[in-house]
């Protein structure tokens, strides 16, 4: 059986709203509730990690979980931020710093093919269920929009010329990396009812 009620292992309330705003409350997901214990992305692959959160609120909470985790990969940067990309460039930086290296590190540089990849892993049962989403596109020149988050207002899906910031909420979570591996997911939870 697809379980009804599910607790996403996230702090960031972005993902949340994304996250909803995607599975259209046809699941109710809930939060890790207060007190839970911080939540480490160690490993040094997007599975690993994802797997490693769904894990710790699995272990502790024994309900249905889920996790993601997130990177953005740009060819020119050999496949970096990746796996680092929340900490990219070290702990210390803001997400306008870290957006700023990007381009820095990106200036001059023409070949600006990049992609967002999300692994979502889904606990059902104790048993991990692995869905990946990516959305492929090119790191802009310069900053634009104030939707999204995190590194949306440098990110330009393919067929835009908009970055995900500049782009209505329901028109990147229609087709956004994170999208795609919800859909899957809920592909693959409504297959078991
Ligand atoms: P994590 O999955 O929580 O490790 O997030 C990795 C990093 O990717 C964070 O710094 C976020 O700001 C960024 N990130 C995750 N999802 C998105 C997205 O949908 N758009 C832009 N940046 C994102």
């Amino acid at each position: 059986m697809c379980p009804e009620r599910w607790v996403v292992a996230t702090r960031n309330p972005h993902k949340l709203e994304e996250l909803r705003a995607i599975i259209k409350y046809t699941l109710s997901i809930e939060l890790l509730p207060e007190g839970f214990p911080p939540i480490e992305e160690p490993f040094s692959t997007l599975d690993a990690n994802a797997w490693a959160k769904a894990h710790k609120a699995w272990h502790l909470l024994k309900k249905p979980v889920f996790a993601e985790d997130t990177g953005l990969e740009i060819d020119a940067l050999g496949g970096k931020p990746g796996v680092h990309t929340a900490r990219y460039g070290g702990e210390d930086l803001t997400i306008s710093q870290r957006r700023q290296l990007v381009l820095k590190q990106m200036k001059g540089i023409t070949n600006r093919k990049a992609r967002f990849r999300t692994v979502l892993v889904a606990i059902i049962d104790g048993v991990p269920h692995f869905f990946e989403g990516v959305v492929e596109g090119r790191i802009a020149e310069v900053e634009s929009g104030h939707g999204g988050f995190g590194y949306d207002p440098i990110f330009i899906p393919d067929g835009y010329e908009q970055t995900f910031a500049e782009l209505p909420a329901e028109v990147k979570n229609e087709f956004s990396h994170r999208a795609r591996a919800v859909k899957k997911f809920l592909k693959f939870c409504r297959s078991i009812s």
